[in-house]
């Protein structure tokens, strides 16, 4: 099963990435995760995605991410499947992930688009939490660790993204709207688009999932026998 998340950020993908990529059995890609640990590990790519204003809500280059993608993409934990998070944002790296998955003789099973008023996103921006080292992720009300302030995993004090801060939040909602969004056209048209109303709580929002993915995959057994 290859799944994609999409959805404005702060919808809460990360959350509920994490929750179906452990329900599936899938590793879970998250490429802003991934940007972000080789910023903090001030690895050469780490050096240039600050230039590229990765903290400021800037998109890195097509021609980049496509290549992190591609690496690890090829990697044996992606075998049996994989769910991305955050990645394609453009059209043309959805075209490149077609053109990848062609390669490898598969396809996307499904495209979960995660859908919240922007005030939802605004709160939700507000309250996150994240781990330093591990990259978890937390919301001070909805999903708090286990002892204030400290991650779950590693006890490391928790901090706020850089680019949550609130000028930040607001750029990034309108490279959203204008270079990701038509995406969502995209996936419609290759009959792989799932809306998911994201406005509930966590446990829920994830059910809706689940039971949206069974639903998917009845239609798709009908269709072949
Ligand atoms: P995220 O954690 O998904 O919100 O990603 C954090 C930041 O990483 C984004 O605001 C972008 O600057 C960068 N980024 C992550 N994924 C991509 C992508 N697919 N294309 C371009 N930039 C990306």
């Amino acid at each position: 099963m290859i799944l994609v998340l999409m959805g404005p950020p702060g919808v809460g993908k990360g959350t509920q990435g994490a929750r179906i990529a452990v329900h599936f059995d899938l590793p879970a890609i998250s490429t802003g995760a991934l940007f972000r640990e080789e910023i903090a590990n001030g690895t050469p790519l780490g050096i240039a995605l600050k230039r590229y204003n990765v903290e400021r809500g800037e998109y890195v280059p097509d021609e980049v991410v496509i290549r992190v993608v591609r690496e690890r993409i090829m990697r044996p934990d992606c075998a049996r499947g994989l769910l991305l998070d955050g990645f394609p944002r453009t059209e043309p790296q959805a075209e490149a992930l077609d053109a990848m998955l062609d390669g490898l003789g598969r396809l996307v099973t499904a495209v979960l688009d995660f859908e919240a008023p922007i005030q939802v996103l605004v709160e939700r921006f507000s309250g996150r939490r994240i781990c330093p080292v591990d990259g978890s992720t937390y919301h001070i009300v909805n999903h708090p660790p286990v002892q204030p302030g400290l991650c779950d995993i590693c006890s490391t004090q928790l901090v706020m993204r850089a680019d949550d801060a609130p000028d930040v939040v607001e750029r990034r909602l309108v490279i959203y709207k204008e270079k990701t969004e038509p995406l969502i056209g995209y996936y419609r048209r290759r009959g792989t688009l799932i809306v998911i109303d994201a406005v509930a709580e966590e446990e829920t929002v994830f059910a809706h999932v689940i039971e949206a993915l069974a639903q998917r995959r009845r239609a798709q057994w009908r269709a072949v026998s």
